[in-house]
């Protein structure tokens, strides 16, 4: 009986056994690359970076090429016994520690007493994951050997938080600080891997694997996996939405149109509909982010002052949900907010207007009065954002703008040369009095 081809896992199956398969980690694969052109490998390296960056993959690629008996240009040769013995994850010489399950002063002590057996190979090599939950006392009897270690003896640390690492222990390591992996880059493994297994995959299911994946590869590739796995033929990005509990994107497309058109009623039904297909509000909240920052950097969808207002009114919801989740009602009032962005001015636009109406009136002092309701549409001129009520002109014609007859008559100051401080106070206030009525009407 012929058994079936045992499924490797995607992050084991595609994990980089070469440097140059590495992705975005490039400066340190340089480094590490030129210790072995040059010989000069440390006794001890600290790879720290956020979960799924690469930390491990690139401490075992380092240690099978420090043991290689037949590196080839700063490559593992992937041949020797050493190579394929630490490929299969049974070398003598590589032995890796779990930091948070193996973090008492024994398990350090085990390690001391075994570093005087020479190695079958060049070196032996100790890496230790999460090394920063060891104890105290385990680091203590760790920095015995870190300080004088036998020649043979290499120490790979890999860790999630370096400043939880006693500084004892840092100074004798060389570190190496792994960064996230950028988005584009995790979408092109991708692609590598749909190619290489032969299946299809919709180019926007990539970047939605990607996004969720926020920078870890490894989540990205097991997210893959998990798709591969459970689907037939071509997989595309509804599905894959559906599967990531995300929003499609045609719901963001309705959005915009819905803004443009203030269209109350797609809020509350949608709103209804995101409840009840039990997507996670949290999540709708980071993709409306997503969505409408990407319209900023690109310039399309709304005026950038409707986005810059929708993204600060977002970030507010963002910063909240985290304390308290996101309630359906919840849902709603930010749907129907958004809707109604189309109509709201900032504060700081009513402002910007009211200097421009102010310097029109500097320009012209002796005709304020006169020419007051002409200049009154000045207001209105970025018509598609603001609808001034009458209410303005009365605030505009009440406030003084120019000092008392008597003071302009004593000294030759032109009326226009008002304090900007004060000019200031009566604007903010004009703006906020504005804003009321705005909101009243
Ligand atoms: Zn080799």
């Amino acid at each position: 009986m012929t058994q079936p081809p045992r499924y490797q896992i995607i992050p084991r199956k595609y994990r980089p056994q070469k440097f140059d398969a590495v992705v975005g980690q490039e400066a340190i694969v340089t480094t590490l690359q030129n210790a072995l052109r040059f010989k000069r490998v440390s006794h001890a390296y600290l790879f720290s970076g956020p979960r799924g960056s690469g930390k491990t993959t690139l401490a075992r690629l380092f240690a099978k090429a420090i043991n290689c008996h037949a590196l080839t240009d700063q490559e593992p040769c992937e041949k020797c016994p050493s190579c394929l013995e630490i490929k299969a994850g049974r070398s003598l010489d590589l032995i890796e520690i779990d930091g948070a399950s193996n973090r008492g002063i024994d398990d350090i002590r085990t390690i001391n007493e075994n570093v005087q057996y020479a190695p079958s190979s060049n070196y032996k090599i100790y890496l230790i994951d999460e090394v920063h939950m060891l104890t105290k006392e385990a680091f203590n009897a760790l920095l015995k050997t870190l300080e004088e270690p036998p020649s043979h003896i290499k120490f790979f640390f890999a860790t999630t938080e370096a400043h939880k690492v006693p500084a004892t222990i840092l100074s004798r390591c060389q570190r190496f600080d792994l960064r996230l992996i950028p988005e584009a880059l995790i979408v092109s493994k991708l692609h590598y891997i749909v190619q290489d297994m032969k299946r299809d995959v919709e180019e926007e299911a990539f970047k939605l694997i990607a996004e969720k994946a926020e920078g870890s590869l490894r989540d990205a590739e097991s997210l893959l996996d998990q798709i591969l796995c459970c689907s037939e033929g071509r997989v595309d990005a509804t599905s894959i939405s559906m599967r990531l509990g995300l929003v499609p994107r045609i719901f963001f497309e309705k959005l915009d149109v819905a803004i443009n058109g203030c269209d109350l009623r797609f809020a509350l039904e949608s709103a209804q509909d995101l409840f009840e297909s039990g997507k996670d509000p949290a999540l709708f909240l980071e993709r409306l982010v997503i969505h409408f920052r990407t319209h900023l950097l690109n310039k399309t969808g709304h005026p950038e002052a409707r986005l810059v207002y929708i993204l600060d009114y977002l970030t507010g919801w963002l910063l909240q949900s985290g304390k308290m989740g996101l309630k359906r009602i919840a849902l709603e009032m930010i749907l129907l907010h958004l809707v109604r962005s189309r109509d709201r001015v900032t504060i700081d636009s009513l402002v910007m207007h009211l200097s421009e109406l102010e310097k029109k009136l500097q320009e012209a002092p002796l005709q304020v009065e006169k020419k007051t309701e002409e200049q009154a549409p000045v207001l209105t001129k970025p018509a598609e954002t603001i609808v001034v009520p009458p209410a303005v002109e009365k605030i505009v014609t009440a406030v003084p703008l120019s000092p008392p007859a008597q003071q302009t008559a004593a000294t030759t100051t032109p009326p226009t040369k008002i304090t900007v401080q004060r000019h200031e106070t009566i604007l903010r206030f004009a703006a906020v009095e504005l804003e009321g009525t705005i909101k009243r009407s």
